[in-house]
């Protein structure tokens, strides 16, 4: 597939091996809107689907990779817009139903989507990577981070334990992963570096370089020996329960996420504001 733009993605390739797919919202921090999801999905699809191309990288335009999902409507496009990847349906249903279909669709198998694409991913990552902003990079094979990168999951503040692909415990030990969730902290590079989410820190000015360097020498392999390796990581996660924990884990995070409604009069974390309470104080700025 030639280089090209899709309406929030820069696809273009660094080698005829090696395709970088941009997010380009940087006047919204690369905020996850529908559209944003869609499009990803388009493009690692095309990169996936290109059988020269034997890596893909992930990264966004601007100072920061991701700042999570957009709550203050993106882009403006809507379920109707696009046909399902997933399974579910029924996605403008009133209570849970229809916020669980949504989820489902959008964030958990659109990420255990990604997550299966054969061939190998690098996540490049600067600035701040909040909540949903996590997924994109948990579900790449590599990331890598420039020294000002910093990781934060605030999500617990409404209730709800963690962003809906719950990773935590695999990307940084269950120990951290605690600390990083009830206290709602910033990740260092370093310490994301130290408890193993991160493979490379490097000054953010040689951040793309580096990436790239490595994208080539993992391209020199053949492309069915990447595949089987990264299948064989896969499939030895899976058998140590991630995806069912994955599973378990996305109910309660419908239930709690469904409870903040109820409890907060059918308002949702994405008000007409675009900003939510923060127990505790203070208004959340839309991220
Ligand atoms: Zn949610």
């Amino acid at each position: 597939m030639p280089d090209q733009a899709f309406k929030t993605v820069l696809y273009t390739h660094v080698t005829p091996e090696i395709v970088r797919v941009r997010m380009n919202r940087p006047e919204a921090r690369n905020a996850q809107d529908l559209q944003l999801t869609r499009d990803l999905n388009d493009a690692f699809d095309a990169a996936n689907q290109d059988d020269n191309v034997k890596v893909i990288i992930l990264s966004g335009e601007g100072p920061h990779f991701s700042s999570g999902h957009d709550m203050r409507g993106g882009t403006g496009a809507v379920f109707a817009d696009f046909r399902p990847v997933g399974t579910w349906a029924n996605f403008d249903a009133p209570g849970a139903e229809g916020a669980m279909a949504r989820e489902e669709e959008i964030y958990l198998q659109m990420c255990r989507r990604w997550r299966n694409i054969p061939k190998p991913m690098i996540a490049e990552v600067q600035g701040k990577t909040i909540a949903g902003g996590l997924m994109l990079a948990w579900v790449c094979d590599i990331i890598i981070a420039a020294d000002d990168a910093e990781f934060r999951d605030l999500v617990v503040s409404w209730g709800i334990p963690g962003v809906e692909y719950f990773a935590h415990p695999w990307e940084m030990g269950h120990r951290k992963a605690r600390q990083f969730l009830y206290t709602g902290d910033w990740l260092s590079a370093k310490d994301a570096y130290r408890v193993g989410m991160v493979n490379e820190i490097v000054p953010a000015a040689e951040l793309s370089q580096f990436t790239e360097d490595m994208a080539r020498k993992i391209a020199e392999k053949p492309l069915f020996g990447l595949k089987m390796t990264k299948e064989a990581i896969n499939q030895t996660l899976d058998a140590q329960g991630q995806w069912n924990a994955m599973q378990t884990v996305f109910v309660m995070h419908t239930l709690a996420h469904t409870h903040w409604r109820e409890v907060n009069h059918g308002r949702g974390l994405y008000t007409a504001e675009g900003a939510a309470p923060v127990p505790g104080g203070g208004a959340r700025k839309p991220e």
